[in-house]
């Protein structure tokens, strides 16, 4: 594993921190993480339930050297199954030894779990369900990687025949109690930031502080996307964008749903900072929205204000966790 200085992980740490406005603190904080996580303590075990792996990719993704560069070399991540080099019975012993043995490790879980049709998703001939539950018995924090973990998003909409549930719900229905253990980061896919901040964070500090309902770190989900965004002195004036594409006016009426979206969008941005949805003058579709992908009350895109205020009644936002 590649061994990083002290300046090395200031200097990532300062990033993390700097992309989502946070203070010293926290720099301080991840920097400590980073530190512990290149020397094992805790190890990381990354499982994926019902995903199209894109939180993977998006991670694998990030622009950031120096963040590609912590979960590729620096994180002791011993089993993944896209990317761990073992595979087969060997890569599935991994799997089971930390599960039986005493090593302090944090779970990432990404997806959703198939609760009525537990064959739906099967790992090295198992369920997914079977291999998650005394991992998730063991783990000393759980991460909720994307959407479909932490809420079950996609894979949970309206009709699915696999009763698709998020790992909050999942430990809940198996008496496992996910306050200050289960840490959930949304987002379809999840910012490579906010995961690997979270992580440090973890190995560094301990639990974060979340939001009480949603177990979402307010260091990365405090904020509304419409409350931060650049665009809001449009609609404060009530000057609306009429058409996609249009680079002025808010586009609320397009459907934005930046008032239900709590995330740091606005000030990380995506692609190495280099844009995301509104800047591109795309209304934000809520992709870390309880609701998000689940319901047919809340569609990706709204055809006018009426049917699109439907969707902005808090109590939906509140409503929504599982
Ligand atoms: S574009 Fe969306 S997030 Fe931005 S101000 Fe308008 S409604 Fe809010
Ligand atoms: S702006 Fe909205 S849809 Fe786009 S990534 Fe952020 S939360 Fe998701």
């Amino acid at each position: 594993m590649k061994q990083l200085s002290r300046r090395d992980f200031l200097k990532v740490s300062g990033i993390l921190a700097a992309g989502a406005g946070l203070s010293r603190f926290y720099a301080d904080a991840f920097a400590a993480g980073l530190e512990k996580l290149s020397k094992g303590l805790p190890r990381i075990v990354w499982l994926q339930g019902q995903s199209c792996s894109g939180c993977s990719v998006s991670l694998m993704n990030a622009d950031n050297p120096y963040v590609l560069e912590v979960v590729t070399e620096l994180v002791s991540l011993v089993f993944h199954q896209t990317l761990s080099a073992a595979t087969g019975h060997v890569a599935m012993k991994v799997v089971d030894d930390m599960a039986a043995g005493n090593e302090p490790f944090i779970l990432v879980v990404e997806g959703s779990i198939p609760s009525t049709m537990p064959e739906a998703c099967i790992i090295g001939g198992r369920p997914f369900s079977e291999i998650l539950l005394p991992l998730l018995r063991k783990a000393q924090f759980v991460v909720g990687a994307g959407t479909c973990a932490t809420y079950g998003g996609i894979p949970a909409a309206e009709g699915n025949p696999t009763g698709a549930i998020s790992v909050m719900e999942f430990m809940r229905k198996n008496g496992l109690s996910p306050e200050q253990r289960l840490v959930n980061c949304p987002s379809c896919p999840i910012h490579p930031d906010s995961m690997v901040g979270t992580l440090a964070y973890l190995a560094g500090r301990g639990y974060p502080g979340v939001n009480k309902e949603l177990l979402t770190p307010d260091m990365f989900f405090a904020h509304s996307t419409h409350d931060d965004c650049p665009r809001f002195h449009y609609y404060s004036k009530h000057l609306f964008a009429e058409k996609f594409g249009d680079s002025e006016g808010c586009l609320f009426k397009l459907g934005c749903l930046g008032m239900l979206s709590y995330t740091d969008c606005p000030r990380r941005q995506w692609n190495g900072g280099v844009n995301w949805c509104i800047r591109a003058s795309a209304p934000c579709i809520g992709c870390s929205h309880p609701q998000f992908g689940k319901s047919k009350a809340f569609p990706f895109y709204r055809k006018g204000e009426q049917q699109h205020a439907v969707g902005y009644e808090e109590a939906q936002r509140k409503g929504g966790a599982s």
